[in-house]
């Protein structure tokens, strides 16, 4: 019996990369999925698609997480679709990349409006319904950025690192309410997010990464889906690294 089977999760930027890739890992569980996407509905329909030749029930969300009305909406919609919540997935991010000394307000604004901003919105509309059900799963798409820093990512590594303190206090305040909460902090994932970063740099990340290559969108979702299994129940506030071996936290 698969694992997740009845449970319904919300995956937000699930339409391309390593959303997608999570997706499609919980399904694998039976789990039903709501795709959240912002603006790429064909890519939306494609996975859902694919979920529901996987045999679940799937409906992609059109929503900008970073927007509090549009994200309240979005949920009204996955919540009458589906009627509850029972894993929540944080995983639309973006990045503004920019040396600190020339990073412009708009860029420090909007990396955080995203990345911190959105799991913000999502889980505090999300999280009385889980506790009410006393069961839910939280899981973060942090990164290695906010563990090392990296060179023109402060925004990022800011925003990233929020998250893991936003996990760990989160963590604390919900977990005798059957909620977990953690966090996954991805290395170099080949994905459309480094698909911009310049070859030579990614040379280097694959000699500091004791593996020697980046990472699979697969890789990461498969931590994701361990940390949903109600097996996990006894994981709170942590965060687990997937990385090559680049960091060891
Ligand atoms: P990606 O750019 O392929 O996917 C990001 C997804 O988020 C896209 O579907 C995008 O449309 C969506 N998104 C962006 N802004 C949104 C918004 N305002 N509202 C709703 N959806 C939005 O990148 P990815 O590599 O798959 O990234 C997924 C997550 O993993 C991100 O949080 C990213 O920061 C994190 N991460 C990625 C890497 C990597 O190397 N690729 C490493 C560490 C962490």
């Amino acid at each position: 019996m698969p694992d997740l089977t009845g449970r319904v999760a919300l995956v937000t930027g699930g339409s391309r990369g390593i959303g997608r890739a999570i997706c499609i890992a919980l399904a694998h569980e039976k789990c039903d999925i709501a795709v959240n996407y912002r603006s790429h509905a064909e890519a939306a329909e494609e996975v859902v698609r694919e979920l529901k030749d996987m045999g679940v029930r799937a409906k992609a969300f059109q929503g900008d997480v970073s927007d509090s009305e549009q994200s309240n909406n979005m949920i009204e919609s996955v919540m009458s679709e589906f009627g509850h919540v029972d894993v929540l997935v944080n995983n639309a991010g973006i990045t503004r990349d920019r040396s600190f000394v020339k990073m412009k307000p708009e860029e420090w604004r909007e990396v955080l409006l995203v990345n911190l901003n959105g799991p913000f919105n999502m889980t505090s509309r999300l999280l009385p319904q889980m506790i009410e059900r006393n069961w839910g799963r939280i899981v973060n798409i942090s990164s290695i950025v906010a563990q090392m820093g990296n060179f023109g990512q402060s925004n990022y590594a800011v925003a990233k690192g929020g998250l893991i303190a936003f996990t760990k206090t989160l963590a604390r305040e919900v977990a005798a309410k059957g909620v977990t909460v953690n966090a996954v902090a991805p290395g170099f994932i080949e994905t459309d997010m480094t698909a911009a970063v310049p070859d030579k740099v990614l040379d280097v990340v694959r000699q500091l990464t004791p593996v020697g290559r980046l990472g699979r969108p697969e890789e990461v979702a498969r931590a994701v889906r361990f940390l949903a299994a109600p097996q996990a129940s006894f994981i709170t506030g942590e965060v687990i690294n997937v990385n090559g071996g680049m960091y060891m936290g």
